[in-house]
């Protein structure tokens, strides 16, 4: 896919050198992290080098998705993911959000492409 496709899908949205590898991913309905090559952490919002230890060795890794409710203001969740990130995303399929609930990552469509969202995990 080339980087104009991901432009076109996602107008408007923040995408440069540095992102790019994220939007791509929502594509292929993927969660991306960059993940350290040097301390292994992972860090978010993406960016060119680790704010842990300022290594260049970062790269794109797909995260599960799943984890738990840090806080909310309806429709958003920031959610707590198991792997140490938050992520921010839309709820869906949940009347009553709460902090502390499991959630699970899950799919939606904005203006025909796909966007990550959260449901309660059961
Ligand atoms: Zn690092």
């Amino acid at each position: 896919m080339s980087d104009l496709e991901v432009f076109e899908r996602y107008p408007g949205r923040p995408i440069d050198r540095d992102t790019i590898a994220f939007f791509r991913g929502l594509l292929e309905r993927r969660l991306l992290v960059n993940r350290c090559g040097d301390c292994g952490r992972l860090h978010q919002p993406p960016g060119p080098v680790c704010p842990a230890c300022w290594s260049d060795d970062v790269s794109p890794t797909e995260v599960s998705g799943r984890g738990t409710v840090h806080s909310f203001s309806r429709p958003v969740v920031v959610v707590d993911l198991d792997e140490g990130v938050r992520a921010t995303a839309t709820i869906v399929n949940c009347d009553e959000p709460r902090i502390g609930m499991p959630v699970r990552l899950t799919w939606i469509e904005r203006d025909g492409a796909p966007v990550p969202a959260f449901e309660p995990a059961r």
